[in-house]
């Protein structure tokens, strides 16, 4: 019997959950929910249906885990709860300063309804955060670094699109290689917003449009550029779209400690991603964290869970006896 799976919404992560499902043969896409109009909505998988979300309720005995795959900013703190009331759910939600609201609302909907939300799942909330977690029980004297890029920020993009005379853009959040090196080298330096990342934009302009002008205002916006180095580059609409149309992105999860009774040797934990698509990884995280909901919904379990709070061998198709034998 294979984990039969929803998806709630379907941009880029919806179509990156398909993907990933195609990959796992425990797994198998029933249905795709969006709230546009499902005829609107070309899915890729023959064997699954489009619907319209107000057709999910009669979903809740054909589907085992629904993943939610709609915005951080308004879709998630209203879909994780409700759809939590009825399936098994996993969501991506990355506002970092609301995920504890966000967690007291999902395990409320879930401890009701007899099901497990997980929340926040992906690379940063969720990889990296793991990361830094266990580095940090590892070694409880020491200083964590985390560096984002090179990638496309969605939301640095989307300010760059709203500076007048501005038709399209895209930004690169890039970390700075002499501060990687400093913490690699145990230097265990104090950095500044500045001295760790830059910022790479290229911009098409309107016709007309003047370039000083809109470069001077992208450098200078507050909160997301006026605290980086920054350099914008005005490209061709055909440019753009030659060469800056995908969705990379990664980063590194540093800790640097010391261990003995003078502290007197150092060590280093690196993690790092290097992403060709940033929502194809992000889907294939949350298919491994779909299959951990169906296996503690399975046991029993409810109630809303992070990262933090599932063994690993909860993510794998294989058997714990399998697993021993093979990656132990
Ligand atoms: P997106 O492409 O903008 O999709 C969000 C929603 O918009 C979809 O669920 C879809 O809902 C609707 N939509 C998509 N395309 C549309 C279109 N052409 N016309 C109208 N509506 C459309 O966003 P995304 O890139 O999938 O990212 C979703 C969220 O994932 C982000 O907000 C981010 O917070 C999170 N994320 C987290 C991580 C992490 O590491 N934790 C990493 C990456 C992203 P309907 O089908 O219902 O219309």
């Amino acid at each position: 019997m294979k984990i039969k799976i929803g998806i709630l919404g379907y941009g880029n992560l919806g179509r990156g959950v398909e993907c990933a499902v195609r990959q796992n043969p425990d797994m198998e896409l029933a249905v795709v929910f969006t709230r546009r109009n499902p005829e609107d909505v070309a899915i890729l998988t023959k064997s699954a249906q489009v619907c319209h979300v107000s057709e999910a309720e009669q979903w809740k005995d054909k589907i085992d885990v629904m993943i939610l795959c709609g915005g951080s900013a308004t879709d998630l703190p209203e879909q994780t709860p409700r759809y939590a009331a009825m399936f098994n759910v996993v969501d991506s939600f990355d506002t970092h300063a609301r995920i504890p609201e966000h967690f007291a609302n999902v395990d409320e909907a879930a401890k009701k309804a007899g099901k497990v939300g997980i929340i926040s799942v992906g690379w940063d909330p969720g990889m990296f955060s793991l990361n830094r977690m266990y580095a940090n029980a590892i070694l409880p004297e020491g200083k964590d670094y985390t560096f984002w890029g090179k990638g496309v920020s969605q939301g640095h993009s989307d300010a760059i699109r709203r500076v007048e005379g501005v038709r399209d853009g895209r930004q690169y959040t890039i970390p700075v290689e002499t501060a990687l090196e400093a913490v690699r080298n145990g230097e265990d330096p104090e950095l500044t917003t500045r001295e760790k990342h830059t910022r790479e934009c290229f911009v098409v302009l309107e016709e007309g449009a003047d370039a000083d002008a809109v470069e001077a205002q992208i450098k200078n916006m507050p909160n997301y550029f006026s605290d980086y180095d920054t350099t914008v580059h005005f490209i061709s609409e055909e440019e753009l779209k030659r060469d800056h149309s995908k969705i990379p992105h990664g980063g590194f999860v540093l800790r640097s400690g010391r261990t003995g009774w003078e502290g007197e040797n150092h060590h280093l934990i690196e993690y790092r991603l290097k992403l060709d698509s940033n929502p194809e990884f992000t889907s294939s995280v949350l298919i491994a964290y779909a299959r951990a909901a169906y296996k503690m919904a399975q046991e029993g379990q409810t109630g809303c869970k992070t990262v933090f709070d599932i063994a690993p061998a909860y993510l794998s198709p294989k058997s714990g006896e399998e697993l021993r034998a093979a990656l132990l």
